[in-house]
């Protein structure tokens, strides 16, 4: 049986969350696209309804914005009054370089991942202030909370059971984490709490503020950024064991060529965003 659904994709004026946008309304379900900032959201909306995907509907949305979240609620309820899938795409990397300097490195695409020495140059060039790094975790770990928690009585009265989908990086693999307390905090789900969660990212900013973070070991590449995605991997697990009713999963796009990855990412957005799309179309059995 044919049940119509509902979407929101959060951070979707751009990059991989638009072309989610797309690919879900293209499915033929009912996407929310949201941005923070309203004129750049109504023009992806305006190019995506040229395509013809006029089942593709605007809202404002910023995740650092708590009044902002519930409008986008009230609207959501008052529209379709109830949501089926929940894409949590919007993200921050917390730290910044100059385009020029990364060119400069001449890193080859292949390396920029996984090797040591593309790390450490990359490193050297990137700049990470406190205020970058608590923006970044406010947005990709507070923001998919607040978004999250306001909408799961929504989420809740999908007839499908709810799809939430939690844009993450492999950068918050645990064992990019040289912290052994910490990785043994968030990987332990009997004893995962998101209390624990807060205190953990409290430490850090700290730290981060002390100008500590060598000191005590965050020595991972983009610290807040990495720190902020393990926090959101656990927080997802805590999530998919309390609502068990619904399919509530994290993904890693692949390194992907978007302003957040200044360009240097070697997959297309329509490679990027595949994770997410199949995640929000699981079917019941789905993990
Ligand atoms: P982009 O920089 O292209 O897009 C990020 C989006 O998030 C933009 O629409 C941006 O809006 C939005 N955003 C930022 N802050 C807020 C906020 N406070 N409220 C609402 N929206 C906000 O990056 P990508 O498309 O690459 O990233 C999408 C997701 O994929 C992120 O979560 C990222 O961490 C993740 N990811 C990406 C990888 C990659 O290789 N590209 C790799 C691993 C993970 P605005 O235009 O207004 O700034």
């Amino acid at each position: 049986v044919w049940v119509y659904r509902y979407a929101v994709v959060t951070g979707a004026n751009k990059g991989i969350g638009l072309e989610t946008v797309r690919q879900l309304a293209s499915q033929g379900i009912t996407v929310v696209l949201t941005a923070r900032d309203e004129k750049r959201g109504t023009e992806a909306t305006r190019k995506l309804h040229q395509f013809g995907l006029s089942n593709v509907v605007f809202h404002q949305l910023d995740v650092l914005d708590s009044l902002s979240i519930q409008s986008l609620a009230k609207f959501i309820q008052d529209t379709f009054g109830r949501l089926d899938i929940l894409v949590n795409n919007a993200g921050t990397s917390g730290a910044e370089a100059d385009e020029k300097d990364i060119e400069a490195l001449n890193i080859d695409p292949a390396d920029w991942q996984l090797s040591g020495k593309a790390r450490n140059l990359v490193q050297g060039i990137i700049t990470h202030t406190y205020e970058q790094g608590e923006a970044c975790i406010n947005t990709n770990y507070y923001g998919v909370k607040r978004v999250t928690e306001s909408f799961l009585p929504l989420l809740q009265l999908s007839p499908t059971g709810a799809r939430i989908v939690n844009v993450s990086s492999c950068r918050g693999e645990l064992k990019r984490i040289p912290i052994q307390h910490i990785r043994n905090e968030l990987q332990d789900i009997k004893t995962l709490s998101e209390e624990g969660i807060d205190a953990t990212l409290k430490k850090f900013l700290h730290d981060l503020k002390d100008n500590a973070l060598e000191a005590n070991e965050w020595t991972m590449m983009l610290p807040s950024y990495s720190i902020s995605k393990a926090s959101l991997n656990a927080y997802t697990r805590i999530l998919a064991k309390k609502y068990p009713n619904m399919l509530i999963n994290c993904v890693h796009p692949g390194f992907v060529n978007t302003d957040l990855t200044l360009h240097n990412g070697i997959l297309t957005v329509e490679e990027g965003a595949k994770g997410s799309v199949m995640l929000a179309l699981l079917p019941d059995t789905g993990p």
